[in-house]
């Protein structure tokens, strides 16, 4: 009667199943059948009187088996639906205890069962909505019949896991069990079958609060909320537990949740949850390449990027030394860490306590011989490669054999940098994102002589900091800045033709993006990215064409936010982009110059242009090798840049598109604006082949 993911054992007139599918006893198609097979034969058996079911490892039950979306076993008979409706049928108890977590179509089964037990730590939650769909196995249903209908919005809508104790307060679970949970749930299975009292039924109808209100509950879901619509969904099958019966709202659930599958939003959010779990894959590192330990950091420079990253190392436990040029330096760095984390203390997300922890474990220093006995270096000094190769050649002089040195540079070239050590194997990019301490893109650019221990420590290291790692080769920009030149470059172009800048700014919000391309300039300081195009300008083709208005505008000496003007204005202290006529002045100037009429332009255009020219490059990028997957890209996007995630990144929006509808684009841009539109030949390629997908992978 056991299958090879349930196991079926009487223990003394109770039916014990155990769910054994590592590694989340995930629902599948088996597991489904041993349920079925188990119960069935506990009820026919007289030697049993109630049936237990508990998790095997670490954990209940995580949802279903993601291992088989997509394949013909998710839609194999019996269906969880079928595995209720005989719980439902059964004269004796059924039981669920619950230890680790019990989510998303782990604890719908236990919403199935008569009675819940949990221990202490467990956790319980249906997190449906963060993949843009709602609980498809009768949580809208059977959740709001149980702990009535605003404590079951709450936690549908999160998507976030309650822990047990919170869930017997709802009257979620029956009881927590303190101490050894299968003993514990037996002696409460035992206790219900000699009370003898009739089986809980689940509700008709999910009692209405009175002052409830659905449509405020709708209208309260942020409309830029990456999974706006899955929680509007949501809102509707909650709404149905209390108008229909349960046999009703379970197929008003099933309708909205095939609905939201076959949506765009939620197709998009699987192909992130998939892309994110894949991008610390490397594809040809050697398998037996062991990453090196990396217990103890240092990070040179405290300013913007140093003090974030060392927060996010303290933030995991991981003590580091903040090392400075001068004292003040350091105590400007150590200021602005310890008003960080006082933000949050106040917010009341971290304790004091824990806060003295964390500062606790940055210890300042001044001299390089601070640096003997650390695992990883991170510089973080000003951009600038004579600076950075100094640096390095008193990294390679003080730190440990075998320690990986490490750049934080945006632009520059980890290989030029390597070469002022006698140890270029041990050299890497980690590319934070500002603030290092809360985003959690981290682009791992691998040196040309970069070691794969070193490459692996660094893509484990970043995981265990609680950052997706991203595995990158040196390129000018990388991935995510390589593709900001053409994005940028585009809202230039359309600047001169006629858009203002808030036209711009505002056709890309309403793309989705968290900024406007223009006010992320401003942002992120100008000054910067015309270095860049100084530095860059000797090898630009002539022929090309090039919009000034981004250097006229630093030459004003206007960088962005940090001298309170460059694309807009700000009033100081502000950050609000206030539209400045002297701007509008220099686009007009440069327009005339260059012989451009201006004439209006359409939002939709702003954002097909600023999105195709992402794509462009990010194929190039792709096919040079620099990104391992189209769907590192998206990442890179999603978490580094603010792209829509309900648009699932560039590349992914384009395969949405269509990649022969986006060569088609592109050549009539082409045809326009000429040769920065050339197609990349990959794309020219892969619609010649017929391809639909830049990765050759199985998508959910
Ligand atoms: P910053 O100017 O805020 O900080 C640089 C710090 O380095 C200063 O505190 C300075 O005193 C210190 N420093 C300079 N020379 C030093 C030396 N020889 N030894 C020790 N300390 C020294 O700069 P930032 O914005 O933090 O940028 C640092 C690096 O991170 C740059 O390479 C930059 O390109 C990169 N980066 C910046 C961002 C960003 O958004 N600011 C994002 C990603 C990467």
């Amino acid at each position: 009667m056991s299958t090879s993911t349930i196991h079926y054992n009487d223990q003394q007139r109770i039916a014990v199943l155990t769910l054994d599918n590592p590694p989340v006893n995930g629902i599948g198609n088996t597991v489904r059948q041993g349920l079925y097979a188990g119960i069935e034969r506990a009820m026919g058996d007289p030697g049993i009187d109630a049936v237990l079911l508990i998790g095997a490892g670490r954990q209940f039950c995580g949802g279903a088996d993601i291992r088989q979306f997509n394949t013909a076993a998710a839609t194999e008979k019996p269906l969880t639906r079928d595995v209720l409706s005989l719980i439902a049928r059964s004269t004796k108890p059924v039981v669920a205890a619950i230890h680790g977590v019990a989510l998303g179509g782990g604890l719908e089964l236990a919403l199935g069962c008569h009675y819940r037990v949990a221990s202490a730590d467990a956790k319980l939650g249906l997190p449906e909505v963060n993949l843009g769909l709602i609980p498809g196995g009768g949580g809208t249903q059977r959740l709001p019949r149980l702990i009535g209908v605003d404590a079951a919005l709450d936690i549908i809508l999160s998507g976030t896991a309650i822990k047990a104790p919170r869930a017997l307060e709802l009257g979620l679970v029956n009881a927590v069990i303190e101490g050894e949970l299968l003993a514990g749930a037996q002696a409460f299975t035992r206790r219900v079958v000699a009370e003898g009292s009739a089986l809980p039924l689940v509700a008709q109808r999910a009692l209405e609060p009175a002052g409830i209100n659905f449509d405020e509950r709708r209208n309260a879901v942020p409309t830029r909320a990456r999974n706006a619509t899955a929680q509007r969904a949501a809102v509707d099958a909650v709404q149905a537990s209390t108008q229909l019966t349960l046999e009703g709202g379970l197929t008003r659930e099933r309708a909205l949740f095939d609905e939201l599958v076959a949506g765009p939003e939620s197709k998009a959010l699987r192909h992130l949850f998939f892309a994110e779990r894949e991008a610390p894959k490397l594809s040809e590192l050697p398998a037996n390449t062991a990453p090196l330990a990396v217990r103890k950091v240092a990070v040179l420079g405290a300013g913007t990027m140093g003090g974030g990253i060392a927060m996010a190392f303290a933030n995991a436990g991981i003590p580091v030394v903040l090392f400075e040029r001068e004292q003040a330096a350091i105590d400007r760095g150590l200021d602005l860490v310890r008003r960080n984390y006082g933000v949050t203390v106040a917010k009341g997300k971290l304790s004091e306590a824990a806060m003295a922890a964390r500062m606790a474990l940055i210890e300042p220093a001044l001299d390089y011989a601070a640096l003997a006995d650390v695992d990883l270096v991170i510089e973080a000094v000003f951009e600038d490669m004579a600076v950075k190769k100094e640096v390095f050649s008193h990294l390679d002089a003080h730190c440990k054999l075998g320690a990986i040195l490490a750049t934080n540079t945006s632009r520059l070239s980890i290989d030029e940098i390597a070469l002022s050590t006698s140890r270029p194997q041990d050299v890497i990019g980690l590319h934070f994102f500002s603030p290092a301490n809360v985003m959690r893109l981290l682009e791992v650019v691998r040196g040309e002589r970069t070691s794969p221990a070193v490459i692996a420590a660094c893509m484990k290291m970043a995981q265990d900091i609680g950052k997706i790692p991203v595995l990158v080769r040196v390129c000018e920009g990388f991935v995510g800045n390589r593709m900001l030149t053409g994005y940028w470059r585009e809202a230039g172009f359309m600047l001169e033709e006629g858009a203002s800048p808030q036209q711009v700014d505002r056709a890309m919000t309403g793309f989705g993006m968290a900024m406007g391309p223009l006010a992320m300039a401003d942002l992120a300081g100008m000054d910067i990215n015309w270095a860049t195009r100084k530095r860059l300008a000797p090898s630009r083709p002539a022929h090309l064409r090039y919009s000034k208005v981004a250097d006229r505008i630093c030459e004003a000496g206007r960088y962005g936010q940090k001298t309170s003007a460059g694309y807009y204005r700000y009033e100081p202290g502000s950050r609000a982009p206030i539209p400045d006529p002297l701007v509008d002045a220099i686009i007009e100037s440069c327009a005339v110059e260059a012989g451009i009429v201006r004439h209006p332009v359409r939002d939709e255009d702003v954002a097909e242009r600023c999105v195709l020219a992402l794509v462009n490059e990010g194929v190039r990028i792709l096919d040079e090798g620099v990104a391992q997957r189209a769907s590192d890209i998206d990442v890179v996007y999603v978490h580094g840049y603010g792209f829509p995630a309900a648009r699932g990144g560039p590349m992914f929006w384009a395969e949405t598109l269509g990649l022969a509808q986006t060569l088609e684009r592109i050549r009539v841009l082409q045809a326009t604006h000429g040769s920065h539109w050339t197609p990349a030949p990959g794309l020219v390629e892969r619609v010649a082949q017929g391809r639909q997908r830049f990765d050759a992978r199985v998508e959910p």
